[in-house]
């Protein structure tokens, strides 16, 4: 199927969600790629494994910690062991013809800027480099003339239909969530949940924080903002609309009042396939949609007031990077907190919001102007969280 030269492919977050399923691909077509580096935060011993499947030549522990198991597990395979955040930077740097960016969080910024910066083309699934770093991503991606192709399936599936469509013409986006878990839910009731229950997604299987994110909306709302990076389109020409199904993962809406979507079985295969063979395509083993057998497919507005972060993440939005950076440093010590039962469902965007509130008050919200600036931002969100929470001590 693969025609020319093997692809020079490097995977950050190897170990997780969409690392081990891009590796899925990569194992089903050896010849197409040439692995470079993976890289994980703690999992040496699922790295190694990963790394020894795929013939990469590098694997990288974000932990320290964790070096000496990986250096153990990698003996006499001669692929090089490395540890450390400055390793993955310089795993992220090292030459690729693809990174695909699977860290979660805020600790992907670094690494995958330093990419973009080396003109790499991005497979971004690490939304929260968009969300943390915003303008700074998207300029540094101008500047060096690097291609960034979304993976997450909304955007990916948006920009499937635009590559059908006319980009200039466009009136609207919809981007579509499942709404989570909790979706029928009364406020009552959601006040109670457990951390069991909001990791029991509907239809994807995710890591840890993207599935608390979707059972409070958060995910979303940073897919709002993502969307607003990646898309020459104003803030009020981004549209969420509650399918239940994840059939449809996106639609764009043209001005002559056409509306052209993207559909596909909720499997992450699906879009990381299309930005690994982009712009052809590659065959996957998704399941492959059965209209007539689901029958129905229904569509709901969401709710304001069960799920607030869509609100607070437009809100953030409008204020600028800076809250968009708080704004997700804020809910990712939340999630933690809330994994580890010491704050319950509702207090993750009651408190994400008394955050931003607190820091625009303080000042703190002026625009970061490089990656040490967002951190400041992120820092200080981190403490607001853990304080107003009552997490210290
Ligand atoms: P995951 O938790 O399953 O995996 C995260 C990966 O990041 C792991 O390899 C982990 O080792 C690594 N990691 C964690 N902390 C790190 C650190 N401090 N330094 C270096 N590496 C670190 O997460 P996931 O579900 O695969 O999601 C990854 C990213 O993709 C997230 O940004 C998420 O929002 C996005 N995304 C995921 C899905 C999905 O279906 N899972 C869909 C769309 C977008
Ligand atoms: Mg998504």
């Amino acid at each position: 199927e693969a025609a020319g030269a093997p692809m020079r492919l490097t995977v950050l977050g190897a170990s997780g969600s969409i690392g081990r399923s891009t590796l899925d691909l990569v194992e089903r077509y050896p010849e197409r790629f040439e692995v470079q580096a993976l890289t994980a935060n703690t999992s040496a011993e699922a790295l190694a494994d990963a790394a020894v499947r795929v013939g990469a030549r590098l694997a990288v522990v974000a932990d320290p910690a964790a070096y000496g198991a990986l250096k153990a597990a990698l003996a006499g395979s001669g692929i090089e062991a490395a540890a450390g955040a400055e390793a993955v930077v310089a795993a992220a740097e090292r030459p690729a013809d693809m990174l695909v960016a699977a860290i979660v969080g805020a600790a992907g910024l670094a690494p995958t800027l330093a990419a973009v910066r080396a003109g790499t083309t991005i497979a971004l699934a690490n939304k929260e480099c968009l969300v943390c770093g915003g303008d700074l991503f998207m300029q540094a991606a101008r500047s060096a003339g690097t291609t960034i192709l979304p993976v997450d399936s909304e955007h990916n599936a948006l920009f499937q239909v635009f590559e059908a469509g006319n980009v200039g013409q466009v009136e609207r986006l919809t981007l579509t969530a499942s709404g989570g878990p909790f979706r029928s839910l009364s406020l009552e009731e959601m006040r109670h949940v457990t951390p069991e229950a909001a990791l029991r997604h509907p239809n994807w299987s995710m890591g840890a924080r993207i599935s608390i994110d979707s059972a409070t909306m958060m995910n979303k709302g940073f897919e709002v903002i993502e969307a607003r990076h990646l898309f020459p389109v104003r803030p009020d020409q981004l549209d969420v609309l509650v399918h239940p199904q994840s059939v449809v993962h996106g639609m764009v809406q043209y001005r002559d009042g056409s509306v052209l979507a993207q559909l596909g079985s909720p499997d992450m295969r699906t879009p990381i396939s299309h930005c690994l063979a982009w712009p052809r395509r590659m065959r996957t083993p998704a399941q492959r949609l059965d209209l007539a057998a689901l029958g129905t497919l229904t569509f709901e507005a969401p709710d304001p007031i069960r799920f607030p972060a869509l609100r607070l993440a437009r809100e953030a939005m409008a204020t600028g990077t800076a809250a968009t950076a708080a704004l997700n440093a804020a809910d990712e010590v939340l999630v933690e907190a809330f994994l580890n039962r010491r704050i319950g469902f509702l207090q993750i965007a009651e408190t994400v919001e008394a955050v931003l509130e607190t820091m625009a008050r303080n000042g703190e919200l002026t625009a970061p102007g490089s990656v040490d600036e967002v951190l400041q931002v992120d820092a200080l969100a981190r403490e607001a969280a853990r304080d107003l929470a009552g997490l210290t001590g």
